[in-house]
């Protein structure tokens, strides 16, 4: 699939010295990428070099192969939903969707067209003669989708545009909006700080923290994988506890895991809450005491108090009358991920061998 939209080295620093720093992404034609991180880590300010709103210091913005950083936002072929509406109040639902095509001096009769082939993908057929004001949130925010869809831009732009709403409307338009996308085959840049909208529209992710990017990849790499701690801590219910890795394995107390990373020490081990699971083997597994069980719908999150930190396990509804606060059982873990200390040394960064053979006994020693 070829590159619809290429940022490249893109830097826009504010006199406080925060901003974006050398970021670079390209997006494919026909593809949905969200860019998620905590508020301030300079998402809009990404997204608003790309529409045109924000001049950057360094950078270079193509569409379709073509440079665009020296053009307003109107020429340039994107278009922007803000997270506030920014419908003309004064303007019927007809007039503001058609402002721009009578600009352009569209014949009425195709005017009314394309109006209608516009409210029809967002649900609001036969609204043409209400005011913003007649509208709800929801609503509003449906024509202003409309509005930038019928500029057929090749890069939609949408900065939180649903985080106005409520949470049941918020989860509605976010599907709504992903099949529009996925049947207009439309690339969009979408902009949340909230990781399960992200989760769940994306085809791909981009984490950012700081002007940095962190972690590109889909939804399901960022969530299995996540590349930083940064990352493992933004994204889903994490655990944290101490290990300990060597060439070979990552302990954690009793349990070993094979180490495929190549850290060397102290290590921060992380486990999803959904990847604790029971033991009955006496020789393995950390003892745990249940401290409270709590239902959050279909599942049910367990906080564990064990010698090495609390932890919380989330079990299947129907399991859930198994655990009673005081008991104690052996837990493990399916899977886990692990980040690197201050002191953590790589691998590869294990001091030079004097002695190959006697090092290599050495270290095979301390396995
Ligand atoms: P986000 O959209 O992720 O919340 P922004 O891109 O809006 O982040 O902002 C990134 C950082 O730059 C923030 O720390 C913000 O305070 C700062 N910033 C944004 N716009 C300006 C501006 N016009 N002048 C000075 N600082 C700004
Ligand atoms: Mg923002």
């Amino acid at each position: 699939m070829s590159i619809r939209l290429s940022i490249t080295e893109l830097s826009k620093v504010y006199p406080t010295g925060e901003g974006v720093k050398r970021f670079s992404l390209d997006i494919k034609n026909g593809e949905l990428v969200t860019l998620l991180g905590p508020s301030g880590c300079g998402k809009s300010t990404v997204l608003r070099s790309v529409g045109g709103f924000i001049d950057p210091n360094e950078g270079s913005i193509q569409i379709d192969g073509t440079e665009v950083n020296h053009l307003p936002p109107e020429k340039r072929p994107s278009a922007m939903v803000f997270q506030s509406y920014n419908l003309w109040p004064h303007m019927t639902v007809f007039d503001n969707l058609a402002f721009s095509m009578k600009l352009k001096k569209v014949k009425k009769s195709q005017i009314i067209e394309k109006v209608n082939w516009a409210l029809t993908l967002v649900q609001l057929q036969g609204y043409e003669k209400k005011y913003p004001t007649e509208l709800s949130g929801g609503q509003q925010q449906r024509i202003a989708l409309a509005r930038a869809l019928l500029l057929e831009p090749k890069v939609l732009l949408l900065d939180e545009p649903f985080s106005a709403l409520d949470a049941k409307l918020r989860h509605e338009l976010r599907e709504e909006l992903r099949e529009i996308q996925a049947k207009q085959q439309l690339t969009m840049l979408f902009v949340t700080h909230d990781q399960e909208e992200a989760l769940s529209i994306s085809d791909r992710i981009v984490v950012m923290n700081k002007g940095n990017i962190e972690q590109v990849d889909s939804p399901q790499n960022i969530y299995n994988y996540p590349a930083s701690m940064f990352v493992a801590q933004f994204i889903g219910k994490m655990n944290f506890l101490q290990g300990y890795a060597n060439s070979e394995k990552i302990s954690i107390h009793s349990l070993a895991y094979p180490n495929l990373t190549q850290y060397n020490g102290n290590v921060t081990v992380a486990v999803r809450p959904e990847d604790i699971v029971i033991v009955n083997d006496a020789e393995m597994g950390l003892d745990a005491t249940i401290e409270k069980v709590m239902m959050l719908g279909h599942y049910a999150e367990v906080s564990l108090y064990t010698d090495y930190g609390k932890l919380k396990m989330f079990v299947e509804r129907n399991e859930m009358s198994q655990f009673k606060v005081f008991d104690t059982i052996r837990i493990a873990f399916s899977t886990i991920q692990a980040f690197p200390e201050e002191n953590t040394t790589h691998i590869n960064e294990l001091p030079k061998v004097q002695n190959p053979i006697k090092e290599e006994n050495e270290r095979y020693e301390k396995v």
